[in-house]
């Protein structure tokens, strides 16, 4: 036993950030930390339907979820992939999958391949040689580990859910293995004279609550963080001018049904639909500059495609995040931490990432400054490069139809990106930087889908015949078509969680 170890763990807030983390902590901790969670039912949670990626999973597995229980209760569907209209220009659309996309041929990269193919003229578009985007326009979906009969993966997916049901659900297993929750308001937060450490959280009804360490999950609020420790936030405006919301949930229509997320780019900002078994979650991102309230709700109203179910919701956030992400004996998660628009679903992933990375550097009651630096270099590093991705899809367009569009296209973007973007173009070379959330493969779907074409691809391409590359393409289209011909219709395997 570690005589440093720490023995009671507070977590402020009860959203998806608080459960999220007193799931998988207690789950992994088995019993040996006292583990106590602070919600207030007053002040309530952020929930608007919220769309995830793959690697959210690998979260349920550690925590010990049971799939068809979680699909069941968070009235979750199926995501294959996100489709983007009108990003690249007016009336574009393309698929960003999960997934596999092609396959390397000896040591040449698929997208040299596909490339060739483009400029013989044997190529189709990029989303024929990915099996989920296949699925997804066709909307078809099973589990699938792999294709059989060859070396290639099967389907990758992530899931949409609605978001205070999966708080509610990691609540259930996380009390049953022992977490303690408590209701009220947190009035003041106690910090040591000397130290600065986090010594407890003063309640609204006059009690305490002490511990060892601390995870501000308290939302925009960021009680810990922002109010009490005073870190510093960075503002990336500059880059992501959106800095509203206006979300609602619709009526489920058949025809929203799809196993993908919708991204329609507006005049000022961008769409979600995010289809669960119950109601189609929808938001409209916007910058304030740029359009008003009400205007942007109008958009949102005039493209839903259900009924509307409540009043439009308005959120206000700055895009950004915290200097730091864990200072003294606190660590910030959620929007206690920082907020990136859901362009690419991330939100929720940061969130498991900085639940993973904190067990990789667990705290003591010693010194953690070591800790600490890794823990900040890894969710800077993460948080960087989606911020970078993102951007990506606003600063590579064609489009200037509009004052916003014209700012974003027009904008300096950060040099991580700019480099990327100058790699691509002129080589069709990707690269992925220390195991950056995103792969090769999302970067080739977006830098395509928004416009860029390379100016040239790798000369090995050149040891494949004309005739080789359409065989090998077409070969690749063959086998997805014949496997998603074979995938349930998407309404069935719905009808199978429901
Ligand atoms: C417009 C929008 C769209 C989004 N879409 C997506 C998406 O598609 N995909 C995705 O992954 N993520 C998305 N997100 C992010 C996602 O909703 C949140 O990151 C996630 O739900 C985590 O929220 P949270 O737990 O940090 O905060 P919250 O849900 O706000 O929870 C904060 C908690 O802190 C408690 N609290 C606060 N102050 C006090 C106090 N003084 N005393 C006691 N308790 C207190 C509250 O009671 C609450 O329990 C979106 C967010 C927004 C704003």
């Amino acid at each position: 036993m570690n005589e440093q170890s720490i023995d009671k763990l507070v977590i402020v807030g009860g959203g998806t950030a608080g459960w999220m983390s007193a799931a998988l902590i207690s789950r992994l901790s088995e019993g040996t930390l006292d583990i106590r969670l602070i919600e207030s039912d007053a002040i309530g949670t952020v929930g608007v339907g919220e769309a995830t990626i793959p690697p959210i999973q690998v979260f349920n597995d550690l925590a010990g979820v049971d799939e068809q229980e979680f699909l069941r209760d968070t009235k979750a569907t199926i995501k294959l992939a996100i489709e983007f209209q009108n990003w690249g220009a007016i009336g574009d659309r393309y698929l960003h999958g999960f997934g596999f996309l092609g396959r390397t041929v000896g040591a040449i990269p698929f997208q040299h391949v596909y490339l060739k193919g483009l400029a013989e003229g044997v190529a189709g578009s990029i989303s024929d040689y990915s099996l989920n985007n296949r699925a997804a326009q066709e909307g078809r979906f099973n589990r699938l580990e792999r294709i059989e009969g060859t070396p290639l993966p099967g389907i990758v997916y992530a899931y949409h859910f609605d978001a205070s049901l999966y708080a509610q659900f990691l609540r259930k297993h996380s009390e049953a293995r022992g977490v303690n929750r408590r209701e009220g308001r947190i009035q003041e937060v106690l910090l040591d004279s000397a130290s600065g450490d986090v010594t407890g959280l003063k309640m609204e009804d006059g009690s305490e609550v002490s511990g060892d360490f601390f995870i501000d999950c308290s939302g925009f609020n960021s009680l810990l963080f922002n109010r009490s420790l005073g870190i510093a936030y960075d503002d990336w405006s500059e880059w992501l001018p959106c800095n509203r919301a206006v979300a609602l949930p619709s009526s489920s229509e058949a025809r929203s049904l799809r196993p993908y997320t919708q991204s329609i780019a507006h005049q000022a900002g961008w769409q979600w639909r995010i289809p669960l078994q119950h109601r189609t979650g929808n938001g409209h991102v916007f910058c304030d500059e740029f359009i008003s309230e009400d205007e942007a709700t109008q958009v949102l109203l005039d493209n839903l495609e259900g009924d509307p179910l409540k009043d439009p919701l308005s959120l206000r956030f700055t895009p950004g995040c915290r200097k730091k992400l864990w200072h003294r004996n606190c660590i910030a998660l959620g929007l206690a931490s920082g907020f990136i628009e859901p362009l690419e679903s991330t939100s929720i992933h940061l969130i498991q990432i900085g639940i993973t990375n904190l067990l990789k550097v667990f705290p003591t009651k010693g010194d953690n400054s070591a800790r600490e630096r890794e823990y900040n270099r890894r969710m800077r590093f993460e948080y960087e490069a989606i911020r970078d991705f993102i951007i990506l899809h606003y600063h590579q367009t064609s489009r200037d139809d509009t004052p916003f569009w014209k700012h974003v296209k027009n904008m300096q973007v950060p040099e991580f990106l700019q480099e990327k973007m100058a790699s691509f173009a002129e080589s069709g070379h990707l690269y992925r930087v220390d195991e950056e959330l995103f792969t090769e493969v999302g970067w080739l779907q977006v830098m395509l889908g928004q416009g860029i074409r390379p100016q040239q691809y790798n000369p090995l391409a050149d040891t494949l015949t004309s005739q080789e590359v359409k065989e090998y393409l077409q070969n690749l289209h063959t086998i997805l078509k014949a496997t998603v011909d074979k995938l349930q219709p998407y309404p069935e395997f719905l009808k199978g969680i429901s």
